[in-house]
């Protein structure tokens, strides 16, 4: 997978190693040399991972740009690795404080760098293509403004459960005094139950089990396929930290575990996780915002004509008839005129649950707009949809309306006009012009009643 990273060093010798480096992998390659330059390339360009020396000289150093690129909402979505000679704890704890995603000791170790960028990037592909699915929703106006919270935020802390698969007693309990400030803490094979969760910390160095088949069975198993992994690893064994990687750990963490590490780490999991749990549920919601009627929670037309296109087809080409009913509330607007427009909505929502629960799961049930609506029944008839009309047509008259704010029960009445698919060059449009038509004469014979164009005359 190619890819573009940033190069931020003020040492051109540095920066010509790494992009050499990166190149022989095919990954494109841009370069700062500056902090402040850093910060606005990752702006203008949105690199897919920046790689961030510590110390430049004049102008803010690397964790300040670190700290600026998560802060902006176009850029903090960038995984960054920063990159130091310092190789100390406290230097390594500025670096995830900041926000980083990793932290790497000059002299860069190319395979370590190499497995590092291809995590953090395949990360990346997953945010990547629900972003641009936001954005997509946001530009056709289904989702709004107001919907994009802001789940990367750096200030906000996201907690959850932790899930420790460890046979280290000691070590077990430093993770538990270390995460259990601001996470749930569960340990597996214990009796506490905690739920799903959030996160997995896994060691690789245990004795009673296979701490790789551990990692490999939760990235192929479906419900926990997208949970992120945090294993624990020897110092200097970078065979099993790669493998542990290459299996599908997010991070990695080394022993003895530094509990201000090991806290910074599952932070910045934790976040990607819920980043992406957001993103995917301001999806759904936007899906399903486009197709459905705020009023009555119906299906709206956008989705009708998504539909009917498809299954009209289907029933040229030999497949099953289709049918559709357009109906309409008769003298709606005098019931708006006498109890007003509120007590109007009310009718027509109740008009919907009624609607909704009289045609059978297979249909759908359409709000076109003001007091029409249609019913789209696939493999149906002409004839079972007249039926299927004059059942509903008799459950609206049978028992009036009980609309919040109305003084007394309201006596509603709808005509339906039904067609069927007929001819072999049959279109949606004309399908549903003769529902309407048919729904017009059903208006003129009186109202309150069904008229069919299913095979061309009256079926009730
Ligand atoms: P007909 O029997 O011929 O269908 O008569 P009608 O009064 O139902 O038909 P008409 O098309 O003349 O009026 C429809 C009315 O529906 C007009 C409008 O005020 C009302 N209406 C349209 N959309 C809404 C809505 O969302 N809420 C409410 N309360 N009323 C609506
Ligand atoms: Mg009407
Ligand atoms: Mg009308």
């Amino acid at each position: 997978m190619s890819a573009r990273i940033l190069i931020v060093d003020d040492l051109e010798a540095n920066r010509r190693l790494l992009e050499a480096k990166l190149t022989s992998e095919y990954y494109d390659v841009l370069m700062a040399s500056r902090g402040e330059e850093a910060v606005q390339l990752a702006k203008r360009e949105k690199p897919d991972l920046i790689l961030m020396d510590v110390m430049m000289p004049g102008g803010i150093d690397g964790y300040e740009a670190c700290r600026r690129i998560k802060t902006q909402p176009e850029t903090r979505h960038i995984p960054v690795i920063i990159l130091t000679t310092l190789d100390d704890r406290t230097e390594k704890l500025r670096g995830l404080q900041a926000g980083a995603e990793e932290f790497l000791t000059k002299p860069i170790d190319d395979v370590q760098l190499l497995a590092r960028a291809k995590s953090l990037l395949a990360l990346k592909v997953v945010t990547d293509e629900l972003r641009a699915r936001e954005a997509n929703g946001m530009r056709l106006g289904v989702i709004g403004e107001e919907m994009r919270a802001d789940p990367l935020d750096q200030h906000r802390v996201f907690s959850g459960t932790v899930l420790v698969v460890d046979d280290n007693a000691s070590q077990i309990k430093r993770i538990q005094s270390a995460l259990g400030v601001e996470h749930r803490v569960a340990i597996l094979g214990s009796e506490t139950d905690l739920g799903p969760p959030d996160l997995v910390v896994v060691s690789v160095t245990a004795k009673s089990f296979d701490g790789f088949r551990v990692i490999a069975r939760m990235r192929s198993g479906e419900p926990t396929r997208h949970l992120p992994i945090l294993a624990i690893v020897e110092p200097d064994d970078q065979k099993r930290a790669l493998r542990a990687l290459e299996l599908g750990a997010h991070d990695i963490i080394v022993r003895p575990i530094d509990e201000d590490e090991i806290a910074a780490r599952a932070r910045t999991l934790m976040r990607r996780k819920r980043y992406i749990e957001a993103l995917r549920a301001r999806l759904d919601q936007g899906i399903e915002l486009a197709i459905t009627d705020q009023l009555t929670n119906l299906y709206n037309r956008r989705f009708l004509d998504t539909q009917l296109g498809p299954l009209v087809q289907r029933a040229q080409c030999g497949g099953e008839p289709v049918s559709v009913m357009a109906i309409d509330i008769d003298h709606f607007k005098r019931c708006n005129d006498t109890y007003g427009h509120d007590v109007g909505d009310a009718i027509l929502r109740e008009f919907a649950v009624r609607l909704a629960s009289n045609v059978r799961p297979s249909d759908f049930a359409c709000r076109l707009g003001g007091e029409e609506f249609v019913v789209l029944m696939p493999r149906t008839n002409g004839d079972i949809g007249c039926l299927a009309a004059e059942r509903l047509r008799r459950n609206v008259c049978a028992a009036p309306f009980n609309a919040p704010g109305a003084p007394h029960p309201i006596e509603i009445t709808v005509s339906i006009g039904v067609a069927c698919t007929a001819t072999a060059d049959d279109t949606p449009e004309a399908l549903l012009k003769r529902a309407d038509e048919a729904l017009y004469d059903a208006k003129r014979a009186g109202r309150n009643r069904v008229i069919g164009k299913a095979t061309g005359g009256r079926a009730a």
